[in-house]
């Protein structure tokens, strides 16, 4: 891993913390430049609260943990949460998403597996690969292991990148606490967070790790 350009498309703000933060770090840390591409703005997570007022608090608390990491930049795209395909389509979403793929030239992608637990995370698989193929853009396309649930059979197949993340995860964990609107969702995904980043770390006889797996466009 050297100087990238590295752009993390997710589907809520979080996803790129979950999934990625602890690499995200390192690689800003290398001196690469990180730009986030989040398609919604989890509005769905404020059950009880005005749409407004979800929107802002959500996307102010992934801002500040981004800060944290040092991502350079971040757009929120907003697609309505449980309608990413129908929607990315009435609203160019794929358009907007190449012409950013195509402005940055990013080294390397990630995003969320195809075969993810979460219906807006495979949709976002699905999209990225259509921007992606749409941008032209030549990269190397990795997603990351599935946020709400296990691994995967197919991902067990897959080719798997560790990423040593012993150094940064203490980042990340602080990061994951800026997320205040998420109290319930927080504590099990991130536990649930540390625990996989310990056992991918014993694999490779490291403290904490993050795991990718790399996609072949064809
Ligand atoms: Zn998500």
């Amino acid at each position: 891993m050297g100087k990238e350009t590295v752009m993390f498309i997710g589907a809520h703000p979080d996803d790129e913390i979950f999934g990625a933060g602890a690499t995200l770090a390192k690689l800003k840390e290398k001196g690469s430049k990180v730009i986030v591409v989040i398609l919604s703005y989890g509005e769905l997570s404020g059950i009880l609260a005005k749409k407004d007022y979800v929107i802002k608090t959500r996307v102010r608390e992934d801002k500040k943990a981004q800060e944290m990491l040092g991502i350079d930049k971040s757009y929120y795209l907003g697609l309505r949460e449980g309608h990413f395909l129908e929607e990315a389509e009435m609203r160019d979403v794929c358009e907007r998403l190449a012409s950013l793929i195509k402005d940055y030239k990013p080294t390397m992608i990630i995003t969320h597996g195809s075969r993810d637990i979460h219906p807006d995370h495979r949709a976002t698989f699905k999209i990225t690969v259509e921007s992606l193929k749409k941008s032209g853009v030549k990269t190397k396309l990795f997603t990351c292991q599935n946020i709400w649930g296990p691994e995967s059979s197919k991902e067990k197949k897959l080719g798997k990148m560790f990423v040593d993340v012993s150094k940064e995860f203490q980042k990340k964990w602080q990061a994951l606490k800026e997320f205040k609107s998420q109290k319930i969702a927080w504590f099990f995904l991130s536990w649930a967070t540390y625990i996989r980043a310990r056992v991918n770390g014993w694999r490779i006889r490291k403290k904490y790790a993050e795991v990718f797996y790399r996609m072949k466009m064809e």
